[in-house]
């Protein structure tokens, strides 16, 4: 158990490393002249549709941001890459979304790296509660020639989820399932974790559900990924023997190359795709339509999902909000025991107690109120973790849940 002051400074690392205190320092080598406009492109696995740039002065630049298909007040994420020259170079961009806005582009942190695999953290100038439509990053002078630029601390469908998925899918406990094809022609693969033996039959085990809704959330993404790593780890080997643990790291794989925030290609918000009457191609979301029929065929297996999570990114710490289904309100305790593991596991204070959910505030088309009303299970609202700005942090919370869903689901589902 850590000290108060201690989970302070675990908190405060990250965004003390998000002041670039450096900036002013500006250290343009030599010699070298200023980045121009063909030194940066808006296009790869983490892009920003849309996205125009232009010069203001030596090392200034301002981006103009492009809006979700079929939505035009809501910003695509700040993506972006410097191919060359960057180094020493100290970088101000000014950014800007100038319609009218439903979503503020910098509600969350940006990020900075130079291999695309170790991010920094970068605070806007200003943030969105100040300035919604147009704000400032200032960059210390790079070291590299190469720098990515994303938002949150990014996830790219094309090369970061598909290397991890490669690297899940070599471990014995793990099937991935492609459920069918994005629009834009990518896997939908949602992975199914469980011991391929061992005591129980598979029938008898609980199962869990989750998946992010949301593409531009990539703080959730890595929650995701830290909650995958912990069951597929020693620790978690009873629990693969008593569970069944089914991940989608995203419904709209189509989005980190777009920069989208909540949708899929036809512009809708992913988190509001659910049809609580049941799965139908002719009135949902491509892609919401083949999840949902997975879902559907999931619980009518013989290892029903015993509780579904949709996981989110907003502000503060990791928030979960609980709609409790029959197994929690039984002999083995009810969601406030679930609270308490949950409080017991999460050892760096990286996640709220657990509340109940308010039925419907949302509506029945999001992925907790939906599968709520269509089969009456225990779905969680699983939103927060925006002031953890790093991988590990994130992963850390993601961890933390899956011990205590291992521990609170004591045995199995059925007893024999
Ligand atoms: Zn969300």
């Amino acid at each position: 158990m850590l000290s108060r002051m201690d989970r302070r400074q675990i908190l405060s690392l990250p965004l003390a490393l998000a002041t670039p205190a450096v900036a002013a320092a500006t250290t343009l080598a030599q010699g070298a002249s200023p980045l121009s406009v063909a030194d940066f492109s808006v296009d790869g696995p983490l892009g920003s549709q849309g996205a125009t740039i232009a010069a203001v002065g030596p090392d200034h630049f301002r981006v103009r941001l492009g809006a979700a298909p079929n939505q035009p007040g809501w910003p695509n994420k700040l993506n972006l890459r410097i191919l060359r020259h960057a180094r020493g170079h100290a970088l101000r961009l000014d950014v800007e979304f100038p319609q009218g806005t439903d979503y503020a582009f910098n509600e969350y942190h940006q990020s900075f790296s130079y291999d695309g695999v170790h991010w920094h953290p970068v605070a806007w100038a200003q943030g969105y509660l100040a300035s919604p439509r147009a704000d400032t990053l200032t960059f210390p002078p790079f070291t590299g020639d190469q720098v990515w630029i994303g938002t949150q601390t990014p996830l790219s469908w094309d090369v970061d989820a598909l290397a991890l998925i490669d690297r899940w899918r070599a471990h014995p406990d793990v099937s991935v399932h492609v459920v069918g094809k994005s629009l834009q022609g990518r896997d939908l693969v949602r992975l199914e974790i469980t011991a391929k033996d061992g005591p129980h039959p598979k029938a008898r085990r609980w199962a869990h559900y989750f998946a992010n809704q949301h593409p531009g959330e990539h703080n959730s993404q890595w929650r995701l990924v830290g909650l995958v790593d912990w069951l597929l780890s020693e620790a978690g080997a009873d629990v693969r023997q008593r569970q069944v643990v089914h991940v989608v790291l995203m419904m709209s794989p189509d989005a980190p190359a777009h920069g989208w925030y909540r949708v899929n290609q036809q512009g809708v918000d992913m988190n509001r795709s659910y049809r609580p009457a049941g799965a139908d191609q002719a009135t949902q979301a491509h892609e919401a339509f083949l999840w949902q029929r997975d879902l559907e065929r999931l619980m009518a297996s013989d290892t029903p999902v015993t509780t579904i999570w949709a996981i989110h990114t907003w502000s503060g710490i990791v928030e979960p909000q609980i709609i409790p289904g029959p197994e929690l309100r039984g002999a083995r305790g009810d969601w406030t025991t679930f609270r308490t593991a949950l409080a017991r596991a999460d050892r760096l204070g990286l996640i709220e107690a657990v509340t109940l959910a308010k039925v419907g505030q949302y509506g029945n088309t999001t992925w907790t109120d939906g599968p709520h009303a269509q089969f009456g299970i225990t779905a969680v609202l699983c939103e927060g973790g925006a002031v953890l700005q790093t991988r590990q942090l994130n992963e850390a919370s993601g961890a933390a849940i899956m011990q205590a869903l291992g521990a609170h689901y004591a045995g199995t589902r059925l007893t024999p």
